[in-house]
Order: structure tokens, then sequence, then C-alpha cells
């Protein structure tokens, strides 16, 4: 008898450590090198921006935009004001040498100010901006250097600090590691360079400040990986659904309008030939009764195992988004209606034929309503989505488990 109870028990024990086992949605106890790992990761994002989306590339270049404005203008509003110091510190005769140099410094910070300006959505130029930034000021003091008699340059009070002052500044914008790193070591051949001019090169003070220029390089590029690995865990958190890793809904909208502006630039030339993008709009079928039979984490497994069939059966380059609770939304780009039909089918027959289990390992039937269409690049994007959606609820309608097209509104002109 007491042998029996015991037995019960352990077969219950064991029932309990399989069902806590295949739930992986309960927290995983933090692993020993875990840290390491995560540190290891995020140095992986911030050496280049190789593996970095192209809305990462596009919100990180935004960011780096408002740096150069900002740094931009300070740098422009300094020139005008070290001509005063100059004027106080300079011997007359080397003023005629500073001042034209300063003046062209101030006309092409101003000329990258307004360049950053205009170029909100091109990551090229507003590279193009930063790295100017930083090579204006550098170019300015080689040219002082190059054009001063050398006997003169001892007198040339405060200038020897502006290759620390730009290896400071990279501080401030979120550069990649690499980027930093090849800024500061053209900062340390300015520093070299200066110290053969002024004759100060292999001298005690000369290695001093070489050392000082490369600890505050150090120093720069540990604050340059935080910022950027910040910024990364920003964006993700602010664009990326927690449970599946899917888009969200905010930025699959914000990627709708950035792909109707990529539609309008290819079809605006004629050679570039058309851009089409189709919309699927998904929903699992009595996904409520999934969460009431097996509970609500084996429904959180559900979704995120539709999620991985989703980003499985997509492109590199399509869209999938997390719109709502159990509501999916997939951007195919390139695919008219057809083809976009025959990805909904695979996905459909995927979900279908996908061995969901539940806690016991027994089989869930888990099966998707989908609804098919085609953005238009002269539509709001919710048109697109609310096409989409009323054609997923015909789907429903008729069965669950099979997709239906939108009917296309007819534009006027004729064309659909
Ligand atoms: P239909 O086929 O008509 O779509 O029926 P349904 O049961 O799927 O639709 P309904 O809107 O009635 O239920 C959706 C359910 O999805 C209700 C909600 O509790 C569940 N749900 C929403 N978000 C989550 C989530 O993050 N995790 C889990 N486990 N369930 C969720
Ligand atoms: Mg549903
Ligand atoms: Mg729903």
């Amino acid at each position: 008898m007491l042998s029996g109870v015991a037995e019960e028990k352990r077969a219950g024990r064991r029932q309990r450590k399989r069902r806590l086992d295949s739930v992986d949605t309960v927290a995983k106890p933090p692993e020993i090198g875990q840290e390491l790992f995560v540190g290891l990761n995020s140095l992986r994002d911030t050496c280049s921006s190789r593996h970095h989306s192209r809305d990462f590339a596009f919100a990180h270049a935004h960011y780096l935009r408002s740096r150069v404005l900002a740094v931009g203008l300070i740098f422009a509003l300094l020139s005008p004001l070290w001509i005063v110091v100059d004027a106080l510190v300079l011997p007359s005769s080397l003023l005629k040498y500073t001042l034209a140099g300063r003046m062209v410094l101030m006309l092409g910070l101003v000329g990258l100010l307004l360049l950053a300006l205009v170029s909100r959505e091109r990551i090229r130029c507003i590279r193009f901006s930063a790295g100017m930034l930083l090579a204006l000021p550098a170019a300015f003091y080689v040219l002082v250097l190059v054009m001063l008699p050398s006997d003169e340059l001892k007198s040339l009070v405060g200038y020897g600090f502006i290759p620390f002052l730009l290896v400071a500044s990279l501080s401030v914008f979120p550069f990649t590691l690499l980027e930093s790193f090849l800024a500061g070591m053209a900062m340390l051949t300015l520093l070299m360079f200066s110290q053969v001019m002024d004759g100060s090169w292999m001298s005690g003070r000369g290695v001093e400040s070489l050392w000082l220029l490369t600890s505050l390089l150090a120093v720069s590029l540990a604050a340059n990986h935080f910022q950027l690995s910040l910024l990364l865990r920003l964006y993700r958190q602010a664009t990326h659904d927690s449970l599946t890793g899917l888009f969200n809904r905010r930025a699959l909208e914000l990627h709708l309008e950035k792909i109707q502006a990529w539609q309008r630039e290819i079809e605006g030339r004629a050679s570039a030939g058309k851009a089409p993008c189709s919309v699927l709009m998904m929903d699992l079928d009595h996904f409520k009764r999934i969460n009431d039979t097996h509970g609500h984490s084996v429904g959180d497994t559900v979704l995120r195992k539709f999620a991985a069939i989703l980003l499985g059966q997509t492109r590199k380059h399509d869209c999938a988004a997390r719109y709502g609770g159990e509501e999916f939304v997939v951007i195919l780009l390139g695919s008219d209606e057809q083809q976009a039909t025959e990805v909904a089918e695979r996905i459909r027959y995927a979900v279908e034929s996908h061995e969901f289990r539940n806690h016991e390992r027994q089989r869930v039937p888990v099966t998707t309503s989908i609804g098919v269409t085609q953005l238009r690049q002269d539509e709001p994007p919710q048109n697109a989505i609310k096409r989409a959606d009323e054609a997923l609820y015909r789907a429903k309608h008729e069965g669950r488990n099979r997709i239906a097209l939108a009917e296309m509104p007819v534009v006027e002109g004729g064309a659909a």
C-alpha cells in the first residue's frame, strides 16, 4: 500500500517535471557565462554595421544626424570666437595665416550643417557629413602646420589640442567601433605629424601626448560601444514584439510607408520596372479554444512557433509582424496578388501540417485564415491593411483554414 502511494507520488513528480521541462515560457535560471555571452553578442553589433538591419540603419542615421547638427553647430559657433582668442594671444604676424583658414573652416562647417539638414533619409550623406565634421578641423590643423614657418609654431597657443578635441568628440557620436577606431588612428597620425613639425617627436612631452591621446581614444571607444548597444536595445524594444521577436504594429506601419516611398522611386524611373508589394493578414483559428483547453503558456508557445513558420516561409527582405494578439501581417516585397496567394497557401499548409504540442506532448491542431491584398503606392497603408482584414473576415466566414483575396477598389481612370 505504502509503496503504491510512493510510486504514485514519484509518477506525479515525474509528470510535473515533464510539464515544466516542456513549458518554455517559464523563465530559465541565469546560466553561468550568460553575461559574457550577452556582452560578446553586443560587441558584434557595435563593432561594425554589417549585422544591422536596414531598418535600424535608418534609425541609426537619424540619431547620427541629430548629433552632427548639434556638434556641427558648436564647432561653427566656436570658430569665430576662436578668432578673438587668436587676436589676443597670437603675434599679429601669425594672424594672417590662421584667419583665412578659420574662415574656410567656418564656411565648410556651415556647408556640412546644410548637408545634414537636407539629408533626412539619406544614410550615406549623413555618414559623410559626420566624417567631414571631424576631417575639416583636422585638415585645418594640417594646413596651419604646413603653412607656418616652423620656428613660429611653438607660439601657436591652443592649436595642439585639436586632435584631442576630435578624439573626445568621437564619444558623442553613435559610431561603430570600427569607424571610431579608424578616425582615432587618423588623429594619432595627425598628432605624430604635428610633433614632427614642432620638433617634439620622440621627446618626453611627445610620448606623453601620444599616450594621452591613446587613452582618450580607448575611453571614446567604450562610450561608442555603450551608446550604440543602448541604441540597439531601445530600438529592438520599441519595434519588436517581445513574445515572438517579430516587428510590432507600429514598426509595421512605418515599414509600409517606407515601402511605398521605395515603390514610387522605382516606378518613377521608367526603366526600373514595377515594384509590386502585397499584404497578408493572418489570424489563428479558434485560438481562444487552445488557450482554454491547454493553458495560456501553450497558447504562447503556439504563437512563437507560428512566428517561426512565418519567418521560415518568407524571404529575408519581407517583413513579418505581430499585429495584435493572434493576428499577424506579412508584407511581401516584389510580389503581386498571385504570387502572394501562393505564399499564403504555403503558410496555411505549413501551419496546418506543423505538429504543435501541449505540455503532455499531445498534438494540438492549429490552423490559420489569411486575407490577401496588393498594396497600392498611392493609398494610405491603413487602407491595404483594412482590405486584407476584410478578406480575412471573409475567409473566417467561409469556414476558416483558407485564403481569401480582397477586392481591389476601382480607381478613377479605370485601373484597379
Ligand atoms: P477566430 O477563429 O474567430 O479568430 O476565433 P479566436 O478564438 O481565435 O478569436 P478570439 O478573438 O475569440 O480569441 C483570441 C484569443 O487570443 C483571445 C486572447 O486571450 C488570445 N490571446 C491574445 N493575445 C495572446 C497572447 O499573447 N498569448 C496567448 N496565449 N493568448 C493570447
Ligand atoms: Mg483567431
Ligand atoms: Mg483575432
